[in-house]
């Protein structure tokens, strides 16, 4: 799609504060007319369109009509009521009811145009938090929780929190997303076994629905909305604010990789580590594959070790990686080593193939950001990205370990990017919440998070994710995809299963009118 040249002439006569309404024309012939009187600057110029058009994924791109960059929350709520035809605000009431799309954009770091409005408006949650008085995050004086401006980044929440030696408790592997924006997912990483997904971790939002009514919502205040929103792809209202959970912040982490050959020694060990209830416990659990088919990173090994993982890669053309950690400080610094003997000494890995990192926790946490400068410096950030990310129930990882990895994995000419592999439990999620995961105690968390470019074709690779996704079906394998992307119907339905008649019922509760996050296909 291209942007209509018609735009930047409409942002010229906002600009020079015209009497005639602002006309948002998009390419799909949908004009929106917003009155004077809504008081709304809209930014229509080509720049600011083509960035609200695209996202990391890469795939997809298509132009919203106009982005609002909100100063005040009111604002959006403004936008909200117009597009559901109230014209209140049309004094000379020569505008029509536009019915256009609206769509909150936190850091666009979707896969498939997930925080696109075809023809209508993108909301910049950016602009929100940076206008957020008195700060984008506020910690509370009892340090329980952080007001947090939706738009802010998850490492801007952990920086304000850290100043005064707090954290959250649950992170994404990756910093840089916005709090809306994972809010709306889940929020999933290496502390979910044991802290719950970021969306078990709020105690308030300030919501605005998709009639526009501002509403401020908790487990007792509108629950219906409160639970609907967490997971719930956009589709409820557009979060403001959210009252995040706070905790004592360690200062450093014992980073530990532990390498195996054998899988099921792999999955018993992780598995056992997620199950533990004691103090011991590990505070972060992830895990990840080296193929002798992709690139093997050996960066986190010490130099000496390097070429001796890679011969390992190689003999056994598969290497299944452990990935722990153990947060200290000063308090615990005296015994931390003993805990991380103690925790791996009956682990199944052969003697000498653990690796331990001492890092600082913002680091640790930050780890991420060492790869997009790596990826960024040799051209490979932004390129097409087809993730495919499921939960696989526990009771048949055996079986997709066996038809997926060694099936189709293995048997590839080359593989791409990371494939993360770990479980998690289901104990910390709540069922109310819209976010749908495999109706098992336990269940695996896998990411196929390859990248196009090179050697690696667009097209081969989505046949990949087609043919995982159909070995499961075929298999009677029952995944849940996480950050999908359906464009049936009957994809959703099946995807929310016994939730889609509550989906269906909240949608109709809050935004009647369909206008919210429409790039997620699922009222189209
Ligand atoms: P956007 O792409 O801007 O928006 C995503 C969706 O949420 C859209 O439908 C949008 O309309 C809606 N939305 C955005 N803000 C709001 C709001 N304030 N109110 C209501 N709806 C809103 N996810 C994990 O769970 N764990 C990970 O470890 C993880 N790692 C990642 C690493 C990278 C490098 C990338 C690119 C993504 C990763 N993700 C991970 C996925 C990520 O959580 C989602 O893509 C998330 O939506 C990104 O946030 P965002 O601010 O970019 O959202």
């Amino acid at each position: 799609m291209t942007t209509n040249p018609n735009l930047s002439l409409i942002t010229l006569m906002t600009l020079l504060m015209c009497l005639t309404p602002t006309l948002i024309k998009s390419d799909n012939d949908i004009d929106v007319l917003l009155p004077i009187s809504l008081n709304l600057t809209v930014l229509t110029d080509p720049f600011s369109i083509s960035a609200a058009s695209r996202d990391f994924g890469n795939v997809t791109d298509v132009n919203p009509g106009a982005v609002l960059c909100p100063s005040s929350p009111a604002e959006v709520a403004r936008l909200l009521r117009f597009a559901n035809g109230d014209f209140s605000y049309d004094r000379d009431s020569d505008t029509s009811s536009p019915g256009f799309k609206v769509a909150a954009r936190g850091q666009g770091h979707s896969l498939r145009g997930q925080a696109s409005a075809p023809g209508g408006v993108v909301v910049n949650m950016t602009c929100l938090a940076k206008t957020t008085k008195p700060a984008a995050v506020v910690v509370s004086a009892d340090g329980s929780y952080a007001d947090v401006a939706a738009g802010a980044m998850w490492v801007e929440v952990l920086e304000a929190a850290l100043a005064r030696g707090l954290s959250p408790v649950t992170f994404t592997d990756y910093l840089y997303l916005s709090v809306g924006g994972t809010l709306s997912n889940a929020g999933i990483g290496g502390q979910v076994f044991r802290h719950g997904p970021q969306i078990s971790n709020v105690h308030e939002l300030d919501v605005i629905t998709g009639k526009g009514d501002m509403v401020t919502c908790s487990p007792k205040l509108h629950p219906e909305l409160f639970y609907g929103v967490l997971g719930g792809l956009g589709q409820f209202g557009i979060i403001t604010r959210a009252r995040i959970a706070l905790d004592h912040a360690p200062t450093r982490v014992k980073w530990i990789r532990i390498l195996y050959s054998d899988f099921s020694a792999f999955t018993r060990d992780q598995e056992r580590l997620i199950s533990m209830a004691n103090d011991l416990r590990v505070d972060y659990l992830e895990g990840q594959l080296m193929m002798s088919n992709g690139i093997v990173d050996t960066s986190f090994f010490p130099l000496s070790d390097q070429t001796r993982v890679t011969s390992l890669v190689n003999d056994h053309r598969i290497i299944y990686v452990l990935e722990v950690a153990k947060y200290y400080d000063s308090t615990t610094l005296p015994i931390i080593d003993q805990v991380i003997d103690t925790l791996t000494r009956t682990l199944g890995f052969t003697p000498g193939l653990m690796f331990v990192q001492d890092v600082p926790y913002f680091d640790f946490l930050n780890r991420v950001r060492n790869e997009e400068d790596k990826l960024r410096s040799i051209g490979l950030w932004e390129v097409p990205h087809p993730w495919l990310n499921i939960f696989v129930p526990r009771s048949r990882i055996l079986d997709f370990h066996e038809g997926v990895i060694k099936g189709l994995l293995l048997n590839q000419t080359a593989t791409s990017g990371v494939t993360l592999f770990y479980p998690t439990n289901r104990n910390k999620w709540n069922n109310l919440m819209s976010a749908m995961i495999p109706d098992e105690d336990v269940f695996y968390v896998i990411g196929f998070l390859q990248s196009a470019g090179g050697s690696h074709n667009f097209e081969e690779l989505e046949n990949l994710n087609d043919k995982i996704i159909n070995f499961c079906d075929n298999s009677g394998i029952k995944i849940k995809e996480y950050l999908m992307h359906y464009t049936r119907k009957e994809d959703w339905m099946k995807h929310f299963g016994p939730k889609w008649n509550d989906f269906l019922r909240r949608k109709m509760m809050f935004d009647p009118e369909k206008l919210l996050s429409p790039g997620q296909d699922i009222f189209n």
